[in-house]
């Protein structure tokens, strides 16, 4: 039986906080009881390594009575511990099954076998700390590294990297691909068994994590073309439905998808936006923070100076055509509003 007294830290999983107590070794989550000055704490579930999670309201109230112990010893800061009781869990899986390239192979049969290897590969690290792992190359663009974790290649050079096998040595992969290639920095989340992706409800697959790489995005796992697309469909109806149709009738105006004008490579599907409408042409799209918005040289005479004088943004003249940084929809929409009243006043969308 292990005994160890831990503060409960704040972690952040897929968007959300919860409460995290890290142990020492791997433990048997049915034997692991916690307590906090004397009152039993139930952990709301465990990690890989059986190690306890909580609640964000637990993490929450363990901050609290933490705050509370320091007002009662006058301001000074006191560690708040939990006391961890455990039994080790004693890692016995077979090494090969997890670190050696037949082993990995054969757990590419499904979504389920794949995350088991995965999870390990991370038991083992954290068993047996300062034990380096093999690294391998998973479908050409995710590494295994020496830690556990996964990595992936940077999405905008994935399609260059078809790779004929699975799984591949490290070293191997590096020595095919000696042109260069980018890691990311964070780790790649592999879909957990039985994920379905929120846009088009399929389960996702093994083929999905080889072929169509998943994105996890707010603690969901979507196909990258499904989010792509989604994402995509939501800026258009941000800039029509809750935009322009707030400005001109909907039948005073037409669209088209630009092309992006900020962002190129992996963020350049989130489109802009040529509007024609019954004053002349709008250009519009996302630019980092802001919004772009410039009205075309065919569109309707109006001052800038005037209209904008007050905005402490960057705006521009050139060639007829008048533009404005908006931070923000509602911006975009006060200095829309205003143009329109200036160049077509008694306008009405009624
Ligand atoms: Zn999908």
């Amino acid at each position: 039986m292990n005994i160890e007294k831990k503060r409960m830290e704040g972690w952040n999983v897929g968007g959300g906080l919860i409460g995290h107590i890290t142990l020492d070794k791997l433990a048997i989550p049915e034997t692991v009881k916690v307590t906090l000055l004397g009152e039993p704490l139930i952990p709301s579930s465990f990690n890989c390594y059986g190690h306890p999670n909580f609640t964000k309201e637990q993490e929450m109230l363990y901050r609290f009575k933490e705050e509370e112990l320091k007002r009662q010893n006058g301001g000074e800061y006191v560690p708040l511990e939990a006391e961890i009781t455990y039994e080790e869990r004693v890692f016995d899986i077979a090494i090969p099954t997890f670190d050696t390239l037949q082993g990995i192979e054969k757990s590419l049969l499904s979504l389920a076998d794949l995350n088991e290897m995965l999870q390990n590969r991370r038991m083992f690290h954290e068993a047996y700390k300062g034990v380096r792992l093999n690294e391998f190359m998973l479908f050409g663009c995710f590494l295994l590294d020496q830690f556990g974790q996964v990595l992936s290649v940077i999405p905008s050079q994935k399609d260059s990297f078809v790779s004929t096998a699975n799984v591949e040595d490290f070293e191997t992969f590096k020595r095919n691909h000696s042109t260069g290639f980018t890691l990311t920095f964070d780790g790649y989340a592999i879909p957990a068994p039985d994920s379905v992706c929120p846009c088009c409800g399929q389960k996702l697959t093994i083929d999905d994590v080889r072929n169509n790489p998943c994105v996890f995005i707010d603690g969901k796992f979507y196909h990258n073309s499904c989010w792509r697309n989604y994402r995509k469909l939501t800026e258009v109806d941000k800039f029509t439905r809750r935009m322009m149709d707030l400005i001109y009738k909907s039948t005073d105006y037409t669209f088209e998808l630009l092309p992006n004008g900020y962002w190129q490579g992996d963020d350049s599907y989130i489109p802009w936006f040529l509007f024609h409408t019954i004053d002349g042409d709008i250009i519009m799209g996302w630019r980092k923070r802001v919004i772009s918005i410039e009205w075309q040289a065919n569109y309707k005479p109006f001052d800038m100076d005037t209209l904008f004088h007050a905005e402490d943004v960057t705006k521009w003249e050139e060639d007829g055509k008048r533009g404005i940084h908006a931070w923000g929809d509602e911006k975009a929409y006060e200095y829309l509003k205003k143009v329109l009243e200036a160049v077509n006043p008694g306008y009405s969308k009624w």
